[in-house]
């Protein structure tokens, strides 16, 4: 079984072969594919510019998607730059994963007024989110869906709050044109072609004086929606240019992960000085795993009102680079950023698939790229693989 499958989640749309003929609608259709979102009641939420990246928000328009923009990312460093052409969805990735709309940062659990036995209901947002419609989901996005997935509705605790917001998402992916300099998602084989767990799937074409998608539906919802529009079955030119832009996306990805026997690598490797190495240049400002679209853990917190008389429990997003994330009676178990970036890096990439069956990394490069230091993952795994097997003494005399 192929890794693409072992993310699918058991409730995720499969998709119908009968509905999986591509058509094309061109640029002009784009506004009436959102107005059709919104008139089935979803809130549409999609890529807009702000603060000089692109973040997910509400979107009514197509002028309000980053109409010829596009990214450019390496180690530490991000930056929006024009294009010269109008695309709507010329870029990789902005900081922000779909997380903070399936998994707010932070949940109100519940509230109290002293003398009181009975607990408030859950409040809103919580109890009756909105139906949303996401746009330019991209293959690695979905898959860190698919994790998460797993992670809140597939054992025996099912995350309520998680569910609520879960259920009823349309998904519309777009097929990136384009690798990021920290992308590697070809190397984890989750990208850059979304191939399942979409309601509809887009691929943007520019070319010869034209601008229009090829686009698929992945499930009887999604064919409804493009039933909608003014579309023409896509002719073998138009397949093949939708088909060419993906594979040069995967030809040019700017990372790569040796992915043969990581988790047996990184598991005998536990002491391998390269840890400490990275515990120099590490800040355990937690911003890797704010970004990153599979990370989960959350705390909980409780606090009062300056009269004693009401207390509410929070659950907050956090992070296993705090000091407080492993503390127990006595102190932090894991007091070193040593540790701390060493458990990062082997959930990522070896327990998680203990846990969950697979990788937790889909190879999106978002902790490349927002890391104040640039610390590379890829790069840091590369360092082990390299002296793999050296002895320590080898090591400390090459
Ligand atoms: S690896 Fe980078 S982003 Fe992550 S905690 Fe260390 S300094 Fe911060
Ligand atoms: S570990 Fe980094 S590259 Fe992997 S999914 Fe998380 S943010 Fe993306």
């Amino acid at each position: 079984m192929t890794q693409r499958r072992q993310n699918r989640p058991p409730h995720s749309p499969s998709p119908r072969a009968a509905d999986r003929g591509r058509v094309r609608f061109d640029r002009p259709e784009f506004g009436r594919l959102l107005g059709g979102l919104a008139a089935q009641g979803y809130q549409v939420i999609g890529p807009t510019v702000r603060d000089g990246a692109l973040v997910y928000a509400s979107v009514t328009s197509p002028d309000e998607l980053p109409v010829g923009w596009t990214d450019e990312q390496t180690g530490g460093s991000y930056c929006l730059k024009r294009r010269n052409d109008a695309a709507l969805f010329g870029y990789t990735l902005g900081p922000q994963a779909w997380k903070p709309y399936l998994h707010p940062p932070t949940v109100r659990l519940w509230r109290a007024r002293a003398g009181h036995r009975e607990l408030d209901r859950l409040p809103e947002p919580a109890a009756d989110p909105p139906k949303y419609a996401f746009l330019g989901v991209r293959a690695c996005e979905l898959q860190a869906i698919a994790i998460q997935d797993k992670v809140f509705l597939g054992g025996d605790f099912v995350d309520p709050w998680y569910r609520r917001r879960r259920e009823g998402v349309f998904l519309v992916a777009v097929h990136c044109g384009q690798a990021g300099g920290t992308c590697f998602c070809a190397s984890l084989n989750t990208g850059p072609k979304a191939t399942f767990g979409f309601d509809l799937a887009l691929t943007e074409v520019i070319e010869a004086g034209r601008h229009y998608f090829v686009a698929e539906s992945g499930t009887d919802r999604g064919a409804a929606v493009l039933r909608d529009l003014s579309t023409q079955p896509a002719t073998p030119a138009e397949l093949a240019a939708a088909d060419r832009i993906v594979a040069d996306a995967a030809a040019h990805m700017g990372r790569e992960l040796d992915t043969r026997g990581l988790k047996e690598l990184l598991t005998r490797n536990y002491e391998h000085p390269r840890w400490d190495d990275v515990a120099g240049r590490c800040l355990t400002c937690a911003n890797c795993t704010m970004v990153c679209p599979t990370c989960f853990c959350t705390t909980v917190e409780e606090v009062t009102d300056l009269t004693g008389e009401h207390a509410q429990r929070w659950r907050k997003w956090d992070s296993c680079f705090t000091t407080e994330f492993s503390f127990i009676h006595g102190g932090s178990v894991r007091a070193s950023p040593r540790s701390r970036y060493r458990q990062w890096l082997t959930h990522k990439l070896a327990t998680w698939y203990d846990q969950f069956g697979t990788a937790g990394c889909v190879g999106c490069g978002r902790c490349i790229a927002w890391c104040p230091v640039g610390i590379d993952l890829t790069e840091e795994v590369r360092a082990i693989r390299r002296s793999d097997g050296v002895t320590l003494a080898q090591q400390l005399t090459a």
